[in-house]
């Protein structure tokens, strides 16, 4: 390891991507190598390997490709779902909306539990759905990037392995995984999607799926062909199992540096100076902080209750009187970049802060400091240019 220190920049505060260590933007540095090399092969299979001890799973079978988080929808839906297929979607904002829209673009007959803005899909809502009728996903967001619930993943697990035990549970945990705990074996979760660039603290550009044996299994059983070529678990399942095994196998090539950059964040985050429990502690502490100075400011968040607000992420209501674009500008002036609301009806009336990865977990950084103090400075500014 040298002594590489990135470029002074902005920090960068949103739900991802967002802030990366010295360490893993020095990884994906590292000269291209042959993806097929002696040296490649453990880059990846540690990674996978690593991956699964983040989400608690003894055997899920894990893909990592090149592609963003949304590929984690198109792997989901071109693999586990056949044309005509019931699918329950769990929506609590805007990527609910976009999850129902990729499984319909695979022939998913698709039902939504619509939560109000704010607010998550309740326990007695998921009962009542599966009880009457046969489905064979269930899919939800953990974070909604959208509006910061958090859903209760452990509860939907578990609610679904008792009603309707054939049925999967699919959790979209980009904006979730490695900030908020996930314990897929435990909670019978058996799919879990994410992506490199927000609590896995890692540039973008990689799609992390994990699916459990009980997912293999119903893919394997699938009647009609896979209904992707790039997606194709097919494809992906012999070359994932010969990289672990310490063989090279080809499809299409992994991007070789942001596999590497990605380990580097796995180690950081499965053995660096704290486990991945105090992790999931300190994103916590730092919800806290954030909550704490909203409430000084006098402002609300929109999640409508503490125990669905995510860690990871915050959205906050604007003051009266004030626009997202008297906010965002002033605080990237102070070097502070936060970004608007993302949900269609209220879009302009809050804004977003991602409090991931780095940011959260290492204090001596001070962003969180930066952030609050930032936020304060511009709110009391606006306010008075108001009065
Ligand atoms: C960001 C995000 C996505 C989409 O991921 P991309 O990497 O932008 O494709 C999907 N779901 C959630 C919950 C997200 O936060």
């Amino acid at each position: 390891m040298s002594a590489f220190k990135q470029e002074s920049h902005k920090l960068l505060v949103i739900p991802g991507p967002i802030e990366v260590t010295d360490e893993v933007l020095y990884a994906n540095a590292y000269p291209p190598v042959a993806h097929t090399s002696a040296e490649f092969i453990p880059v990846l299979g540690d990674s996978i390997r690593l991956t699964r001890e983040v989400l608690y799973t003894k055997d899920a079978q894990i893909f990592l490709i090149a592609g963003s988080g949304t590929l984690g929808w198109d792997q989901t839906s071109a693999n586990l779902v056949e044309s005509g297929d019931n699918v329950l979607v769990l929506n609590s904002g805007y990527f609910g909306d976009s999850f129902t829209e990729c499984l319909r673009a695979y022939g998913a007959k698709v039902d939504e539990i619509r939560a109000d803005f704010g607010n998550a899909i309740t326990q007695a809502q998921l009962e009542k759905a599966l009880a009457a009728k046969k489905y064979k996903l269930v899919a939800f967001t953990h974070v909604d990037t959208s509006t910061a619930v958090l859903s209760d993943a452990k509860m939907i697990g578990e609610t679904t392995r008792r009603v309707s035990p054939q049925t999967l549970v699919v959790l979209d945990g980009v904006c979730s995984v490695a900030s908020e705990e996930i314990r897929m074996d435990a909670w019978g979760i058996d799919v879990v999607l994410s992506a490199s660039q927000k609590g896995l603290g890692a540039p973008p550009g990689l799609c992390i799926v994990a699916a459990s044996r009980k997912a293999i299994t119903v893919f394997e059983k699938r009647v009609s062909p896979v209904a992707g070529y790039y997606a194709s678990w097919k494809k992906w399942i012999p070359v994932m199992n010969a990289y672990e095994a310490g063989k090279p196998m080809y499809f299409a090539t992994p991007p070789v540096n942001l596999v590497r950059a990605y380990r580097q964040s796995l180690f950081e985050i499965t053995s660096g100076n704290v486990s991945l429990q105090e992790r999931f502690a300190l994103h916590r502490e730092t919800k806290a902080r954030i909550t704490a100075a909203v409430k000084e400011l006098g402002l609300r968040e929109v999640p409508q209750d503490k125990s669905i607000s995510a860690n990871g992420m915050s959205a906050i209501y604007l003051p009266d009187g004030v626009g997202v674009a008297d906010l965002v500008p002033r605080m990237a002036a102070r070097g502070v970049i936060v970004t608007g609301g993302l949900h269609k009806d209220t879009k302009d009336k809050y804004f977003r802060i991602g409090h991931m990865g780095t940011t959260a977990v290492n204090k001596q950084r001070g962003d969180i400091d930066k952030v609050i103090a930032v936020l304060t400075e511009v709110v009391n500014e606006v306010r008075k240019q108001n009065a």
